[in-house]
């Protein structure tokens, strides 16, 4: 962001010397048709005029106007961010992370490529009691932890959101079944490591659905098989991990 405001500020200021220059040059180039009939003195000073006039209107007025579309352009790139952005965790909200998955599904499947994949649903188990028992901040403390224990088990290209309250999204592009089994263990493992400050040792465990993929996909049906895993590590008692190979849109959990 400030190195987009360095630059960008150094553009307005390029654009306003390149824009005065020309404004000076169009004088110039309209007043040269007088030139041949005036004595010397005049020609200094319509020189002169022709100089310092531009200088004097079109550069602040261009410096004006280029500040403005500066600001107006780092307003809508900080709107973008805010708009993508779950505001507790700092992740991307469920808008961004689907439509970063699905444009990432779109030239994949056009071009009948075979790329593989995992995508992982994580779900802080008995969350609920959480906030029971130790108030809704505590509780907010715990996505945040969450949110940073996801972070730190994944690769820079991989892609992580909250994709409801207590419920995370994460996509591993080019990963496999084992390898998405490997990065939802160290997520569970991760999350359940530190007691939760302020709760007298409290530790918050995570259930990990997954579904691993081979072939062209959409987001909807991988999300339903993984959805389906999540409850099936759920059902046989949280804590765990449960990923499955995509088989289909009848991929059974
Ligand atoms: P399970 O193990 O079956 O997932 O049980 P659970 O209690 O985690 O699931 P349930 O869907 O019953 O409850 C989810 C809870 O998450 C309820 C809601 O109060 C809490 N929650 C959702 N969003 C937020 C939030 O932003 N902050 C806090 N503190 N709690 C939230
Ligand atoms: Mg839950
Ligand atoms: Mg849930």
């Amino acid at each position: 962001m400030i190195d987009l405001s360095v630059r960008s500020k150094a553009r307005v200021w390029l654009g306003t010397l390149a824009g005065t220059l020309l404004c000076i040059g169009a004088a110039l180039f309209v007043d040269s048709f007088n030139f041949p009939n005036l004595s010397p003195a005049a020609l200094r000073r319509a020189i002169t005029v022709d100089i310092l006039l531009p200088t004097v209107l079109a550069g602040p007025l261009l410096f004006l106007l280029l500040g403005k579309v500066r600001q107006l352009a780092i307003a809508h790139q900080e709107l973008a961010v805010l708009a993508s952005t779950d505001s507790l965790t700092g992740l991307l909200n469920r808008g961004a992370f689907t439509m970063l998955v699905e444009s990432w599904f779109g030239p994949v499947n056009g071009a009948g490529a075979t790329r593989q994949g995992t995508l992982l649903i994580v779900d802080a188990d008995h969350f609920k009691s959480i906030n029971d028992r130790f108030g809704h901040q505590i509780g907010d403390a715990a996505l945040k932890r969450v949110a940073a224990s996801i972070k730190g088990a994944l690769r820079p290209t991989d892609l992580v959101g909250r994709i409801g309250g207590e419920e995370f999204g994460v996509f591993l592009p080019g990963a496999s079944r084992a390898q998405g089994v490997e990065v939802g263990e160290r997520i569970r493992t991760l999350v359940q490591s530190l007691p939760l400050p302020s709760t007298g040792g409290t530790r918050l465990t995570v259930s990990v659905g997954g579904v691993s993929f081979r072939q062209c996909a959409s987001y909807d049906d991988l999300f339903k098989a993984a959805d389906r895993c999540l409850y099936e590590a759920k059902n046989a008692g949280r804590d765990r991990v449960c990923v499955m190979d995509y088989i289909g849109k009848s991929a059974a959990a």
